[in-house]
């Protein structure tokens, strides 16, 4: 099975300052990846790479086996929801699901109307005027149309309180599970991601501290500590 992520050396630098610096990763195939890091760890940087939105300034990754290329082709394999989850403020829901339609080849009209069923949205509704939680959860429908083998969100419920984060991400594992896809989520905190991902990868300073399967680093956890209790 091809693996989601894979990185060697890869280095990112924004004139001189370091964005990334020399990871290396290999993520098994059909991971949900937690990518945990503070403010200015390089979560983004990371993210856009893996999307073709920027290059290495040196380095390699790879994404379910191919050098990321910023071009339709990439970004139709990944589902990518950026920061905030931007949307045009003065379409409608509807609107959203037509835009898509149009823009992406492998768009699947019943999975989006199945998703934005579950979420009781009115589809004539403006989406400068959702709430931040069906914002995500259109987002997420919009990506999730897309039939990607990787979805990738850039901090999806940093913004949202207990309940809509609760919410979002059972619907984002609901999709990941209907498309038999891979998934990637930043955060900030472990907390916020801990439920849902099954690989974590820890950022600090522009540099992987810690990358492993959550099962690994709960059973060091426990062996380290003779605490058998989850983290
Ligand atoms: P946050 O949680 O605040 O979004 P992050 O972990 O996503 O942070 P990045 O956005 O990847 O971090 O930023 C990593 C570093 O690279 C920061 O110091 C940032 O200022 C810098 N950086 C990111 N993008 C650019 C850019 N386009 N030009 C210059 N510097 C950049």
């Amino acid at each position: 099975m091809t693996p989601v992520l894979e990185a060697s050396g890869l280095t990112k630098r924004y004139g001189h300052r370091t964005a990334l610096a020399d990871c290396d990763l290999s993520v098994p195939a059909g991971r949900v990846i937690g990518l945990v890091g503070a403010n200015g760890a390089g979560k983004s940087t990371l993210l856009h790479l893996a999307c073709g939105l920027t290059a290495p300034t040196s380095g390699t990754i790879r994404v379910l086996g191919a050098a990321p290329a910023a071009g339709p082709a990439h970004l139709a394999r990944v589902g990518f929801v950026a920061q905030g989850a931007p949307l045009y403020a003065e379409l409608s829901v509807a609107d959203h699901l037509k835009l898509g339609a149009k823009l992406n080849p492998r768009w699947d009209p019943d999975l989006a109307r199945r998703r934005l069923a579950r979420l009781d949205l009115d589809p004539r509704q403006r989406a400068g005027r959702l709430s931040g939680g069906q914002r995500a959860q259109l987002a997420l429908a919009v990506a999730a149309a897309k039939r990607p083998d990787l979805l990738i969100f850039d901090e999806p419920a940093a913004a949202l309180d207990p309940l809509a984060r609760h919410a979002f991400l059972d619907h984002l594992m609901e999709s990941v599970r209907e498309l038999g896809a891979a998934a990637i989520l930043s955060s900030h905190t472990l907390p916020d991601v801990a439920r849902v991902c099954d690989y974590l990868i820890v950022l600090a300073g522009s540099r992987i501290q810690l990358a492993g399967e959550v099962t690994e680093l709960l059973a060091t956890h426990a062996r380290i500590t003779g605490d058998p209790t989850a983290l």
